[in-house]
């Protein structure tokens, strides 16, 4: 038996989709964060978080546990009406929960208003919708258990992002890019190295297309 998905679940919708996801596969075992925070010798060859609106603040502390073990974290969230899993992070892979973030905050057009309402819900954990749809728990569920099965055949690049609008069904899926100079994923080169200085060195003084 490998080492197990450790599975944080917030929230009814989040309890839902532990149960789900319970019934789905047998390598997945409930944990609360502050346990997978707190030891460093619990067994773990993922984490995936299910959560009834954006924990940001939780998802930052489990990423930083990702990195430190070197295992993926895959959060499934449920935002207003639409479902994301992902982005699949991958320690040292492109497409981190920084880069993520950051990358939300650049084309989100109400970035602002999200980070203040995201926010709250960090200061005051018990606040928040407790309506879900069981069809849609089950949904995630299963897209986090086909994503823990990709993870395991190691046939995902990370940073993949699925999302659905509920009310909608529309499907959209991508990758999250790696922001300019992230600590954790990207180019992993020096600001200063990442320019056309080594192209004109090559032409300055060779055929004079360079002065
Ligand atoms: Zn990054």
């Amino acid at each position: 038996m490998p080492e197990p998905v450790l599975l944080v679940d917030v929230g009814p919708f989040g309890a839902a989709v532990a149960r789900h996801l319970l019934r789905l596969r047998r390598d997945v075992v409930r944990a609360a964060t502050e346990d997978v925070l707190s030891s460093t010798k619990l067994a773990l060859r993922m984490i995936v978080l299910a959560a009834w609106r954006p924990v940001v603040a939780q998802c930052t502390e489990l990423d930083i546990v990702s990195r430190k073990r070197g295992c993926p974290f895959v959060p499934a969230v449920m935002e207003g009406s639409t479902l994301s899993i992902g982005p699949v992070i991958i320690p040292g892979k492109n497409g981190c929960w920084h880069c993520w973030n950051r990358r939300r905050d650049q084309h989100e057009p109400f970035a602002a208003e999200r980070s203040a309402v995201s926010g709250f819900y960090d200061r005051c954990p018990d606040a928040g919708p407790f309506g879900y749809l069981d069809a849609v728990s089950l949904l995630a569920a299963s897209r986090l258990s086909s994503t823990i099965d990709v993870l395991d055949r190691d046939a995902i690049e990370g940073g993949e992002l699925w999302q659905m609008k509920i009310l909608t069904r529309e499907v959209t899926g991508g990758h999250v890019i790696g922001v300019d100079a992230c600590p954790h994923c990207g180019l992993k080169r020096p600001l200063a190295s990442r320019t056309y200085r080594a192209l004109e060195a090559h032409f300055t003084g060779t055929r004079g297309l360079c002065t």
